[in-house]
């Protein structure tokens, strides 16, 4: 007896090696019938005995590709047919899309073997991939994923080539970007006005060897790449590039070169080998073959391995370690396009290694750590966009646009968010530019038109303008910055309860609804709204972003607020000098141009300021990074917050850590008891706020929660106390997740 089936499969199945899967399947099983890809997903029709069919459709989901995600499977009975054979039929595009886009994937162990293997026809050909690995999100073009539609479009498939392509059984059937050295990309290398076309990558070893800077285009971008371990080429490479201390990734060979600078657990080790291969924050070890100027005052250094075929070749064992930092000016966005790189790169690189597979949709490297045994976010782009996170529920269109620093933005389909890569700190022309351009390419391959735009409050913020210009039709929500962020957590964590939860908002900037810069926040929040029930007592911020660069100043603000004099023992007052102490003591008696401020990053600035670590920034958050890489691990003394009714104060722990100070004790025992201090602060709050409401559930979000250190603390304790936990794995705790909080915050107030 025959019974014929039809099934509809939703997810990441294209791409990745869907078809050819059930093609194998129903040879095994003896089944007729026929396989497709459409906009909407795969098709199957199969045909054969009931017992055959459960088969089929329970190793359908068991034996799935590697990179397949299957998100439903529906199935309905057809009337059995006369047919003979299984084929795969051609690609339909139909209007609507609910397919999902499969992020660009490492060099896979085949792949790897051939590309090392003498004999083989791709030998140390630097574009081989295959059904499971190599670039997706970067060279679509649009939907549904087949080889017109993506970059590879200009590239016609040798005889060769083709045949692998054709044929069912080949681990390059239907492989989008296939290519040989005959047919496929070619490298090649400009350098003092020449172009290099043979040995290319020994030319450009023997570049990067001899110390010079050479850009080199990958899969999402272009990086720049140097050795790591000359003092002289960094300092270089730090002014050509406007960089004055914020770190610097670098790319390892391999495992044993990444120990010989970086402490690595298990955990660690399976990040940086995961097929989305992101820049993973290890421990440095000491003393270390790198340069102190890789990552100059971090405890912690960025590495990842190679991921393309490319870099694979790069590095060898006379080049272990290169600097891969992102090919671009200061916050501009990574340059992806030859004839771009040509013109912005030029004062930066002395050599372009560049190809000719055009990068569609330029994409960051993600940068990723541990926090105890759980993944932290900290960029989510290559490899991990556009995998979209599952909300809750069903949500109309929504384009949600983020804020300012570390920009992403989100679209929803459905229970569907998308988010988008890492798109730069959006103050300048350019970045705008390539975030409209990625917004439009979003909207298109999702095929979505947004009823709903959201954006942050802050009147200032370039995003929130352009949202506003942009929206059309669409009606507009404005999220107030804290609530967005605990949202961010609670929709990433698929929190679905009705009922509000505590919680902890704390980074070093947001707009507040009373002008106030905010950031140290306690919200009883749902995604309607908010009530603020807590918060850091404000402290005037006297210049405003002024301060933001010079923690000394913030210190010195906060001495006063807490009633301690400005002894020139405290290193932030002795790098102070006498005349700009004056205007300060002026500026905060009057108030004039002084913004109240309840920011936890300025409270980390000024801890660190005055625990004598650091009294000038140049990036976000470097304070509060070193101060955690000193914090003594093992210490249970602390400082103590007060609580008051509707606000704590840091008044003091301020006077504790100027008393420590003037004895003597070590900036690591103050930094570890500062740590200790926010998670009793945080602990108490949650129990007080327990007992008044009933409540139990602590979302923590905001920039301060990257600090993995205060996240293992402060989980372990409120573990302590049984209360229900959530934080970030899916998406940054910084402004990068910021987007799916504000989506899912519109959605519920017009839903
Ligand atoms: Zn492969
Ligand atoms: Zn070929
Ligand atoms: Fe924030």
């Amino acid at each position: 007896m025959q019974t014929r089936l039809r099934l509809r499969i939703t997810g990441v199945v294209q791409g990745v090696g869907f078809r050819p899967f059930v093609y194998g399947l129903a040879q095994r099983y003896g089944l007729t019938g026929f396989v497709g890809n459409d906009s909407n997903g795969v098709f199957v029709e199969v045909q054969g005995t009931p017992e055959s069919l459960d088969a089929f459709r329970s190793s359908l989901v068991t034996a799935a590709p590697p990179l397949a995600h299957i998100d439903s499977v529906a199935v309905t009975v057809l009337p059995v047919q006369h047919e003979t054979t299984f084929v795969i039929v051609r690609s339909k595009s139909t209007a609507s899309a609910n397919t999902l886009i499969s992020p660009d994937v490492a060099i896979c162990a085949d792949c790897l073997r051939e590309l090392h293997d003498p004999l083989d026809r791709r030998y140390h050909y630097s574009f081989i991939n295959c059904t499971h690995c190599g670039p997706r999100f970067t060279i679509i073009t649009d939907i549904p994923y087949d080889r017109p539609l993506t970059t590879m479009a200009g590239f016609r498939m040798c005889a060769v080539c083709q045949a692998e392509y054709d044929d069912p059984l080949n681990r390059r059937f239907h492989a989008q970007p296939n290519a040989c050295p005959l047919c496929g990309p070619q490298l090649w290398l400009e350098h003092a006005g020449q172009r290099i076309e043979k040995d290319v990558l020994g030319a450009a070893q023997a570049l990067l060897v001899s110390g010079h800077i050479v850009a080199v285009k990958g899969l999402g971008g272009f990086h720049l790449a140097c050795v790591a371990h000359e003092e002289g080429l960094l300092v270089q490479l730090r002014e050509r590039k406007g960089r004055v201390d914020k770190p610097f990734a670098v790319m390892a060979r391999d495992m044993a070169a990444v120990q010989r600078f970086a402490v690595v657990s298990a955990q660690e080790a399976h990040l940086l080998l995961s097929k989305e291969r992101p820049i993973v924050l290890l421990r440095k070890r000491e003393p270390s073959p790198l340069s102190r100027l890789v990552a100059p005052g971090n405890g912690h250094i960025g590495v990842m391995l190679p991921y393309t075929p490319l870099h694979e070749l790069l590095l060898t064992e006379a080049l272990p370690v290169l600097v891969m930092t992102s090919g671009n000016v200061a916050d501009e966005p990574i340059v992806k396009d030859n004839g771009e790189a040509r013109i912005r790169l030029a004062g930066l690189a002395d050599a372009l290694l560049m190809h000719d597979r055009p990068i569609h949709m330029h994409c960051d490297d993600s940068v990723v750590r541990m926090s105890g045994t759980e993944l932290l976010p900290i960029r989510r782009s290559r490899g991990y966009a556009p995998f979209p996170v599952k909300l809750p529920w069903a949500v109309p269109p929504v384009l949600a646009v983020g804020g300012e620093l570390k920009a992403t933005f989100c679209i929803t389909k459905e229970d569907y968010a998308f988010m988008s890569q890492h798109i730069g700190d959006m103050e300048n022309w350019e970045t705008l530019v390539a975030f409209e351009a990625a917004v439009d390419h979003f909207r298109h391959i999702f095929r979505m038109t947004p009823t709903l735009i959201a954006y942050d409050r802050h009147p200032g913020y370039l995003s929130a303008r352009w949202a506003q210009q942009y929206a059309g039709d669409a009606a507009v929500v404005a999220v107030q910055h804290h609530h967005a962020h605990i949202a961010s957590v609670m929709a990433e964590n698929g929190h679905g309860d009705a009922r509000p939860v505590i919680g902890f908002s704390f980074d070093g900037t947001g707009y507040g609804d009373d002008g106030a810069i905010w950031g140290g926040e306690v919200l009883l929040a749902d995604y309607r709204g908010f009530e603020r029930v807590s918060h850091l007592r404000y402290i005037p911020l006297p210049g405003g972003d002024a301060a933001i660069k010079r923690p000394y100043r913030t210190a010195l603000a906060h001495l006063r607020a807490a009633g301690v004099d400005w002894d020139t023992a405290l290193p932030p007052v002795a790098a102070c000098s006498v005349v700009e102490q004056g205007v300060l003591a002026q500026q905060l008696e009057t108030g004039l141009n002084c913004v109240p401020t309840s920011s936890f990053g300025r409270l980390f600035d000024a801890v660190a300021a005055l625990a004598g670590v650091r009294q000038v920034v140049t990036y976000e958050a470097q304070a509060a990074i070193e101060l955690e890489a000193l914090a003594a691990p093992g210490i249970t003394s602390r400082y103590t917050f007060a609580l008051m009714d509707g606000f704590f104060d840091a008044a003091p722990v301020i006077r504790e850590v100027a008393t420590d100070v003037v004895a003597g004790v070590s900036a690591e025992i103050i930094a570890a008891k500062f740590h200790n201090a926010i998670t009793d602060l945080i602990v108490n709050l949650s129990l007080q706020l327990r007992t008044q409401t009933g409540l139990n559930s602590v979302a923590l979000s905001g920039g301060v929660f990257q600090n993995a250190t205060l996240l293992k603390l402060v989980i372990a304790a409120l573990e302590e106390s049984d209360f229900d936990i959530l934080t970030h794995r899916l998406v940054p705790p910084n402004d990068g997740g910021l987007a799916l909080g504000q989506a899912m915050i519109a959605a519920q107030v017009y839903g």
